[in-house]
């Protein structure tokens, strides 16, 4: 196994119940990949997430871990949305005012029927096979948005939930793939969508399941040649040469890139690994004395035409005098964050919170982290984006695999993008491999 984020951890555990000698190979020092919480420099009791942070209702399987390793959940503000504010073109509306003016509930309406009804062709696991895949994976979410000739607070509203959600400008999104992710099943009902956290920080999940797992996990090992045939592989990690019979790469694909292959990958495997990928995504979280945006049933969520895009309280879910805000920067601004030294990008996010939110800039304080995934070189970016033309090529690559080895992760998902892809990517390699011989 490559990589002990949530897809290798849930691979490693299934694999090692079904009677197979695993090793989990890990890159870093710790576990958890882009499931990382960030309490340092923060006041004590105050943490945040610099990468996956909020949990579906219908996160099945991702919250069967939870349980299993006797975590719990904590729910974030409900109506979250709708009791924050939206800032445009220099002025701050209640954001249940926003969408309540006339034509962005509509706009918002006609771009989900549009997308439906584009999905409801859509096979999740086989989007390849959809009447006219080709010319649908060509075009992209803002060619959608761009046909439906949309009011303008509409579309601002749109091209920034999409940027958020997909972690790309909605030109670098391809259709198909769009429609995919509305044709994964997940329950839509607002109030089952970023409902809670795990209590605590969510990366005590994945390090529950390294204990369990034991010495299996390698950390400090950094895969940089693999060899295979038809009888196995062969991995060299941080001065150690492994055998086994499979070989799970569950990593994202843009650090495989620097990984020697032999014999090379056949050109699809090749071209995908190279061609794919993830999108741009950037935290800041800056602490402040008081939580001033919790006025009224205020709950700190908020979007914005400025390069930050989003922003949210990761202190939503549990109880503190301070509080902290997330900006949450993705797509172009993001890769214009990343390529900023930490305390530039912190300052910049300060500066925008502090234009939309004037009154909270005396309560700001110093502390405050960052993370721009971009730069993080055994991630390179975000999460999944398929960009126009690359799900037709890459899709069925991701799914089978070549010879004995198999991808797993978020981005091998039919819902990719979350914690859930990647546990739900875990059990499905697990299962394909089946219980070990003999
Ligand atoms: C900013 C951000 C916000 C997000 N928000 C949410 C959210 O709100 N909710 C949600 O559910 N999800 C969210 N996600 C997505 C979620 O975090 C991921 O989908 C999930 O954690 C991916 O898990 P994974 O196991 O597929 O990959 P990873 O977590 O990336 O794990 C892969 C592992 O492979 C290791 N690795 C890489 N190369 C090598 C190598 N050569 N040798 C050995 N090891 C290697 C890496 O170090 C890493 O530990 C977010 C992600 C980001 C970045």
């Amino acid at each position: 196994m490559v990589g002990a984020g949530l897809a290798g951890l849930t691979a490693g555990l299934d694999l090692t119940a079904a009677g197979w000698d695993v090793v989990v190979l890990e890159a870093r020092p710790a576990v958890g990949g882009r499931v990382r919480t960030v309490r340092t420099p923060f006041s004590a009791g105050l943490h945040a997430e610099a990468g996956g942070e909020s949990i579906d209702r219908s996160h099945h399987a991702l919250l069967a871990l939870v349980g299993r390793f006797g975590l719990t959940t904590e729910d974030r503000q409900v109506d979250k949305i709708h009791h924050g504010v939206t800032y445009w073109r220099g002025r701050r509306h209640p954001t249940a005012e926003f969408l309540a003016a006339p034509g962005v509930a509509v706009g918002c309406e006609r771009f989900e029927a549009a997308l439906d009804e584009l999905a409801t062709a859509v096979d999740p696991d086989h989007p390849e096979r959809v009447a006219a895949a080709e010319p649908l994976d060509r075009r992209s979410l803002a060619d959608l948005l761009d046909d439906l000739h949309l009011d303008p607070m509409a579309r601002f509203l749109l091209d920034t939930r999409q940027r958020g959600f997909f972690n790309a400008e909605p030109r670098h999104v391809s259709l198909l793939f769009a429609a995919q992710q509305a044709a994964a099943p997940a329950d839509h009902a607002a109030a089952a969508i970023s409902a809670m956290r795990i209590a605590g920080g969510n990366d005590r999940l994945p390090h529950a399941m390294a204990e369990e797992l034991g010495d299996r996990v390698v950390l400090d090992a950094p895969v940089t040649r693999i060899e295979h045939d038809a009888d196995g592989v062969r991995v060299d990690a941080g001065g150690r040469t492994h055998d086994g019979a499979w070989l799970v790469l569950a990593c994202p694909l843009t650090p495989l890139r620097t990984v020697t292959f032999s014999p090379a990958l056949p050109a699809t495997v090749a071209d995908t690994v190279h061609g794919l990928d993830l999108g741009s995504a950037a935290k800041v979280t800056i602490e402040y004395r008081t939580r001033f945006w919790e006025t009224g049933e205020g709950s700190g969520y908020t979007v914005a035409d400025l390069p930050i895009g989003l922003a949210w309280s990761p202190t939503d879910s549990y109880g503190s005098e301070r509080g902290l805000l997330s900006a949450y920067v993705t797509g172009d601004a993001a890769g214009a964050a990343a390529r900023l030294a930490d305390d530039e990008r912190i300052a910049d996010a300060a500066r925008q919170l502090d234009q939309i939110y004037p009154e909270g800039a005396a309560q700001r304080t110093l502390h405050a982290a960052t993370t721009a995934w971009a730069n993080e070189p055994f991630t390179g970016g975000g999460y999944a984006v398929f960009r126009p033309g690359q799900m037709l090529p890459c899709w069925p690559v991701l799914r089978a695999g070549t010879g004995r080895i198999r991808f797993a992760g978020e981005h091998t998902e039919t819902l990719a993008g979350y914690m859930e892809s990647a546990v739900r990517s875990g059990h499905r390699v697990a299962k394909a491999l089946g219980p070990a011989p003999g």
